[in-house]
């Protein structure tokens, strides 16, 4: 069967309601750090809602006590190639948000709630897309696959399972928003933390201690200074690095000189650097410091017992592939128009999938990333509905519809 015609058999049993009713479900079913067993509810939900439409290859995958990853599986008849979209279920907590977070709104042709953007909206539009192609009684003949992921916005802990089980499929979409954009490379993100000893002694004489304070400040004017000379470096698809220092942290009370202070450090990494030059840039500049002031140890540390414990990789795709090319023909024919492919902001689980599992991966999702973790977070109804209808027309390309 023609593409064309399968994509029009497929979405004719389209519903915009059904599509919005499914978001509103999934923001109503809080996931984030702060609830109780945070995923698990949205979990049994994604799966129960697909056991209710037929699926049976369906397993909640347990990573720890009460968080498990949902993994579902539309099996092909052969011959095809076979796609993953993989999803996070966690949100962040709703800090600053000003809208009620549980209790989905539509206003202005947008649709508002915890999540919406990040990435509920997206599992919606991915769960629906399987969905309407198992109703449409097609049969693929590459397998298909849903992995929603736990703890994306912590550690990723659900996409190492994935690469801890050796998950493997030809081509994976993360749907992160992009605003619909496809996104075939983003920086890396290292934390570091450079705890610097002194001398303590009483605060009326701070001649007889070495106050590591006055160090800490005179290492976070270096990374100021190392920043400056990220800036003027530049990556073609994801701009220049970045470093940036996030937490000052020493000392108890006035009348003491503290005997040690720590500063944290955020690195935005590009592909063309290596993990170990980051630590270098660093270590250069505490060598510097050590010569200049002797007297202070330093140490310098991942903080990867708070990131990804895979650390926060940079993503670099060929984008002449046949997941981008088919993302782009659809988004054409969608839209009118063909953006080519272009870099995600933030930090996605797609790095993982290619560097640890060898699965050319894309982010592509409906949403703006500026409205994520935001005080409106809101996603509008007309991008979510044009992820839909791409993410249907890319099972087609990719899976293929079994003519028997
Ligand atoms: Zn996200």
């Amino acid at each position: 069967m023609k593409r064309e015609l399968a994509r029009e058999k497929i979405l004719q049993l389209f519903d915009r309601d059904e599509l919005l009713d499914l978001l509103k479900e999934l923001i109503k079913i809080p996931s984030h750090k702060q609830v109780e067993w945070q995923e698990d509810r949205l979990a049994r939900f994604i799966l129960n809602y697909l056991r209710g439409e037929g699926f049976d290859n369906l397993k909640l995958d347990y990573i720890m006590e009460n968080r498990p990853n949902v993994l579902a599986l539309l099996p092909g008849k052969g011959g095809g190639k076979s796609l993953a979209f993989n999803g996070h279920l966690d949100t962040v907590p709703p800090y600053n948000m000003v809208l009620p977070p549980y209790q989905p709104l539509i206003k202005n042709g947008f649709l508002y709630g915890l999540g919406a953007v990040d990435m509920k909206g997206s599992l919606a539009a991915m769960l629906l897309a399987m969905v309407l192609v198992r109703r449409s009684g097609l049969t693929l003949q590459g397998d298909l696959h849903f992995t929603g992921v736990i703890d994306q916005e912590q550690c990723s802990l659900g996409t190492v399972e994935l690469v801890r089980r050796g998950f493997k499929v030809d081509y994976a979409v993360v749907g992160e928003p992009t605003n619909l954009k496809i996104c075939v490379a983003h920086k890396g993100m290292e934390w570091m933390k450079v705890v610097i000893r002194g001398k303590s002694a009483h605060g009326s004489t701070p001649d007889k201690g070495r106050n590591p304070i006055y160090m800490a400040a005179r290492v976070a004017r270096e990374i100021e200074s190392l920043n400056e000379i990220l800036q003027k470096k530049h990556h073609p698809l994801v701009g220049s690095p970045s470093i940036n220092v996030g937490v000052i942290s020493g000392g108890d009370d006035p009348n003491i000189v503290p005997q040690v202070c720590f500063l944290e450090i955020d690195r935005r990494w590009t592909p063309e650097e290596s993990l170990e030059s980051l630590y270098q840039d660093v270590e250069r500049i505490l060598n510097r410091l050590k010569l200049a002031y002797p007297g202070y140890q330093y140490e310098l540390l991942s903080m990867d017992d708070r990131t990804c414990p895979l650390r926060n990789i940079p993503l670099d795709v060929n984008p002449d592939i046949p997941l981008v090319n088919s993302l782009r023909r659809n988004l054409e024919e969608f839209t009118g128009t063909d953006l080519g492919s272009t870099s995600f902001r933030g930090w996605s689980d797609a790095a993982l999938l290619v560097r640890d599992l060898d699965i050319p991966s894309v982010v592509f999702g409906p949403g703006l990333l500026e409205k994520a973790h935001a005080a409106d977070e809101g996603i509008e109804i007309k991008n979510l509905i044009t992820a839909l209808q791409v993410y249907v027309g890319l099972i087609i390309d990719i899976c293929g519809i079994s003519e028997g």
